[in-house]
């Protein structure tokens, strides 16, 4: 069965929305698509330093974010530039952040594919930035992550992740897995470091089983506590 990370998203938060076929469905923050800009811009700085070595200077991200940024908005309406301000102050703290990263840059956006139950099963995610320090361990930093600690260390994107390298680099130990949670209505970055030991790592692969395999049995139940807030709530006949 081929799945992607959207799919075990949609199951785990209500078996039906997956079964109905339905496009991811949370409603959305209005911050959601800057916080895709600040990722993106992320993304483009770490690709850049993964040619020239060093964390290009701030002037880059400040000209990067307003290419991007601004491309489809207009400058007169206040509210753009509020959001703008907000998501400054969050590239700014990513900027610190990367500065301080000791670890080489190896990867950007790893598109992985992750193989599970003999090669039967198949997942597809990425992580936007994988890292290796000089004694071959490998870091992973994740980009929107939840802002609770406790969700964070559940996050399935986190999951598939650690599996992934896991599985493509099984020499290489993960030493350090980071998650970024954006903020910006309340101008608030918290960045997650999580050291992960076996126990974690074995864990991972057993929830990930367990929820390919509950959709591939189709295993259903209604989750009634999160209808209020799922975008086919009017549609959805349970
Ligand atoms: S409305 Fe409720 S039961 Fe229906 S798909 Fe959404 S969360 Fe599930």
């Amino acid at each position: 069965m081929k799945l992607t990370v959207g799919d075990l998203e949609a199951y785990s938060y209500c078996p039906w929305l997956q079964k109905d076929g339905d496009k991811p469905f949370i409603q959305r923050p209005y911050s959601h698509e800057a916080i895709k800009s600040i990722c993106d811009v992320t993304t483009y700085i770490v690709g850049r330093q993964l040619e020239s070595g060093r964390v290009p200077a701030w002037s880059v991200w400040a000209n990067k974010w307003i290419r991007t940024y601004w491309k489809d908005r207009i400058l007169e309406d206040k509210s753009n530039t509020a959001l703008s301000d907000g998501c400054t102050l969050i590239l700014t703290e990513l900027y610190q952040m990367l500065t301080q990263v000791e670890a080489t840059p190896a990867m950007v956006n790893f598109e992985f594919e992750l193989r599970l139950n003999d090669n039967r099963d198949h997942v597809r995610s990425t992580i936007p930035l994988v890292h290796i320090t000089k004694d071959e361990q490998v870091e992973l930093t994740f980009l929107d992550s939840p802002y609770r600690e406790n969700e964070f260390r559940r996050d399935l994107i986190v999951r598939l992740g650690v599996m992934a390298v896991t599985q493509a680099m099984p020499d290489n130990k993960i030493s350090c897995i980071r998650g970024v949670s954006m903020d910006i209505p309340n101008f608030r970055t918290k960045i997650h470091t999580l050291y992960p030991n076996e126990a974690f790592i074995e864990n991972c692969l057993s929830d990930i089983v367990g929820l390919v395999v509950s959709i591939k049995n189709d295993v259903r139940y209604a989750n009634r506590l999160g209808c209020h807030k799922c975008e086919i709530g009017g549609k959805c006949k349970r």
